[in-house]
């Protein structure tokens, strides 16, 4: 063994495992395994993209003051309360950096986005996985888990994989039985396919101990782009801009970020089709036995009888050059967790999940 050993808890940290995007032998891939926009990135941003790229031998930005004052703008926020990361996943690791390490506690739900308790392993913090209530989070078992020794608590709302959600006198409820000490990061990665729904942002305005983040990777349409943002209380933007690395957002990445963020249009296309699909691929497993959560995502939870069921049909929607999502390792084994498509890769899906249950030809 080597003598230069990585500090302890880092070797409990089994690698994040994407969402697959090619099957050896099948040209013609669907992906459906990790909740993106089947829209395609949005003309503005790839136009905004254009526009930039003569100045590229320029730094970026570093306080990112014109894609904030646009989120701001559009969501009725303080700039100064935004910060923006390479992705949400900077902006949780940022924040156990920030608020947890050695001797401290990190909650997580059951099913909860793995990267919390990467995040908090990687700052040293101990993951308190808190059980969840038939695939929703469960505040009452998040309160009876918090210790002294608790710094944060990671709710994702709707939640991945499950996508079932709290409604906000819930969510109100947990803000305010948290002990002072104790700061809740409201994670709204897929808070936009919710019609009328603030994430969180009202109780973040009147709160000290609630911080929402939010994503250009889903209903935006941007995953490759990597960009997140934060919305918090002073005290916590004033914490968190002093590890943010000086250039952590390219001048690509803002451009297109901010154009994205004036497409207002799109965002709204995107949810409706996603509604209106959804409820079509949940209608349509739930219609030959396959339970679904009722899901307020770009995905839905299906649930096969055994974890045995669910791999066979992985495996025959894969070779159909379906991918979807195997949630095993968020405790889920006998789920598939299905990203909506566009209109004829959801009829696909439906049409192959009828065939391995031998209901069609
Ligand atoms: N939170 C949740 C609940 C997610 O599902 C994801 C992406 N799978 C993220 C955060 C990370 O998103 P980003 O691309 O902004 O890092």
């Amino acid at each position: 063994m080597s003598p230069i050993a990585p500090k302890p808890g880092i070797l409990d940290i089994a690698p994040y495992v994407g969402g697959k995007s090619h099957v050896d032998g099948v040209r013609d891939v669907v992906k459906l395994s990790s909740n993106e926009n089947p829209a395609g990135p949005p003309e503005s941003a790839r136009a905004a993209l254009a526009k930039v790229s003569h100045t590229l031998h320029r730094y970026p930005s570093t306080d990112h003051a014109e894609l904030r004052a646009a989120i701001a703008e559009v969501h009725g926020l303080d700039a100064d309360r935004i910060i923006c990361g390479n992705g949400s996943d900077e902006l949780i690791a940022m924040l156990c950096t920030a608020y947890s390490g050695p001797g401290t506690e990190v909650i997580h739900t059951e099913h909860g986005f793995a990267m919390y308790r990467i995040s908090a392993l990687t700052a040293g913090a101990d993951p308190v996985e808190v059980p969840e209530r038939d695939r929703r989070v469960d505040v009452d078992a998040i309160l009876a888990a918090v210790t002294e020794r608790t710094r944060l608590v990671f709710i994702a709302n709707p939640a991945n994989p499950t996508g079932t959600m709290l409604d906000v006198d819930e969510v109100t409820r947990l803000a305010e039985a948290l002990p002072a000490h104790v700061l809740l990061v409201l994670d709204g990665a897929y808070a936009e396919y919710v019609e009328g729904y603030d994430a969180g942002a009202a109780l973040v305005a009147t709160r000290e101990n609630v911080v929402m983040t939010r994503t250009f990777s889903k209903i935006y349409a941007l995953g490759g782009l990597r960009v997140g943002w934060l919305y918090g209380p002073e005290h916590i933007l004033d914490v968190l801009g002093r590890i943010r690395g000086p250039f952590n957002l390219g001048t690509l990445q803002l451009a297109a970020a901010e154009a994205a963020i004036r497409d207002q249009n799109f965002v709204e296309r995107s949810r409706v089709e996603n509604t209106r699909l959804r409820r079509w691929i949940t209608d349509a497993l739930t219609e030959i036995g396959i339970g679904c959560d009722s899901s307020e995502a770009n995905f839905v939870l299906a649930r096969f009888e055994t974890a045995n069921e669910a791999d066979a049909c992985e495996l025959h929607l894969r070779q159909q050059g379906l991918l979807v999502r195997k949630v095993g390792g968020y405790k889920l084994p006998q789920a598939l967790r299905i990203t909506v498509g566009d209109e004829p890769s959801c009829r696909r899906v439906v049409h192959e999940v009828r065939r391995f249950k031998g209901l069609d030809s």
